[in-house]
């Protein structure tokens, strides 16, 4: 069945706007007890009271309630409006709604379609993050998700003179993703355990662990060890995100999972210095050498690159996908494979900002790379594709600057953020990346 003929078939019939994740779905950050259930709608806080006597409420809020109720009604939730923008384009259009139901077995969504909207649904699909501790702090992240940078806004205080930054990502220390000390009892990390045990462990066909850095907080660690003493107790397929980092304890990951078939999703877009800049923490080499160590270790199920495509990794970009196929000469095509996924927030790192010139010599070494793998039996379909769709977006004429109004913005953010954070990393963009050189001074 196509993915049109899904939504036409089994979808529509059942209401026009009708989405399985409202139901199977979530991402939680136990940290600030925020919950969403997928990355389109904005995140709403658990009440922290009502988790310690039904810890289901974690994922099944008023908020989720009211909106499957408006599901079942055919009417369309206000929070999902990235899925109603698309589908407004066209008959034949295809949102997420279909790629986020699809996953899940037909009676499922007869399940969920049957069920009263105020029904505490058992997960099936589920992605979680303990705490913000982590001991990098990249360029394109903030204070939401890292420790040390927050640390670096409570040390030196907000960044200045950013005007494009909306959201003020690099201005505080947003204190309320982490509502409870590391050392305080947390009721959501509570709830998540106690709703594991007697559910969850049964009913979830996979979770992802993030953060953070998930193998820096204390809870993912007491996971793998339930998962390591109740070995076929549960069936849920569990991944891991990780920084791989000079401090990530690589030996206690391997004793840990063995056994278990885990997939484990890093990140990385460059190599060598100027993927230090970019992820400010990283030591290339140390990196390379965990990802070896996951790969001779031969027990995990995939090891997966995620690159955030950002103005900088451009420089070295190829080369990391020459080391990723390199990488799959040795161990096999499935034993590591890459995504490349376009950042679009902080839109001054966008790749967009480069001027054009830079723009097509970056792209002209996407294409000759491309042309060298794309008929490689080690080479995936999405990675191709992936390629491909970033060789596009890099087209001067097909993705062109944003509009004249936002240009000068983004170009004085993009000044005015590395300046700064060279001088509070004690790092040097010139030096880094000399080929940008005189653009960067002109700015
Ligand atoms: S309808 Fe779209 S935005 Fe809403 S939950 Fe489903 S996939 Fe996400």
């Amino acid at each position: 069945m196509t993915d049109l003929e899904f939504r036409k078939e089994v979808l529509d019939k059942l209401s026009p706007s009708f989405c399985a994740a409202k139901w199977y779905n979530a991402t939680i950050w136990l940290g600030s007890g925020q919950t969403t259930s997928c990355h389109h709608p904005p995140a709403h806080l658990v009440d922290p009271d009502q988790v310690r006597t039904n810890p289901r409420l974690l994922h099944n809020t008023d908020q989720k309630k009211q909106d499957r109720a408006k599901m079942l009604a055919g009417e369309r939730p206000a929070g999902c409006e990235y899925c109603w923008k698309i589908e407004d384009m066209g008959m034949d259009a295809v949102s997420d709604r279909v790629y986020k139901s699809k996953i899940y077995p037909i009676e499922a969504l007869h399940d969920a379609f049957n069920t009263l909207p105020n029904t505490d649904v058992n997960l099936r699909t589920l992605e979680i993050a303990f705490d913000r501790t982590c001991q990098f702090a990249c360029s394109y992240c903030n204070p939401a998700f890292s420790t040390t940078w927050a640390n670096d806004i409570r040390r030196n205080g907000p960044y200045q003179n950013l005007v494009s930054d909306g959201r003020n990502h690099f201005t505080h220390t947003h204190d309320s993703a982490q509502l409870f000390k590391i050392t305080e009892s947390n009721p959501y990390i509570d709830a998540f355990f106690a709703w594991w045990e007697t559910d969850l462990h049964r009913t979830l066909m996979e979770l992802r662990i993030t953060g953070g850095e998930p193998l820096m907080s204390a809870h993912t660690w007491r996971l793998i060890d339930w998962f390591r003493s109740n070995q076929g107790k549960s069936h849920t397929r569990l991944a891991i995100n990780s920084n791989l980092g000079t401090e990530v304890d690589i030996d206690r990951l391997l004793a840990s999972t063995h056994g278990m078939a885990i997939d484990l999703y890093t990140s990385n877009e460059a190599i060598s210095t100027q993927a230090e800049y970019i992820r400010d923490g990283l030591v290339w080499d140390d990196w390379a050498n965990n990802v070896e160590r996951l790969l001779d270790s031969g027990q995990f199920r995939g090891i997966h690159v995620m690159c955030t495509i950002n103005a900088l990794c451009l420089s070295t970009l190829d080369q990391l996908l020459e080391c990723i196929m390199n990488w799959k000469l040795e161990y096999g095509k499935d034993a590591i494979s890459f995504t490349l996924n376009i950042l679009r927030f902080p839109s001054f790192q966008s790749p967009l900002v480069l001027p054009d010139a830079q723009r097509r010599v970056y792209r002209q070494r996407l294409i000759t790379w491309l042309a060298h793998w794309a008929d490689s039996e080690f080479i995936q379909e999405h990675e191709v594709n992936h390629t491909q769709r970033l060789i596009d977006y890099l087209d001067v004429v097909k993705t062109p600057h944003s509009d004249a109004f936002e240009m000068p913005k983004l170009l004085n953010d993009f000044r005015q953020f590395y300046t700064q954070y060279d001088q509070r990393r004690g790092k040097n963009f010139i030096k880094t990346f000399p080929e940008l050189k005189e653009w960067y001074n002109s700015l």
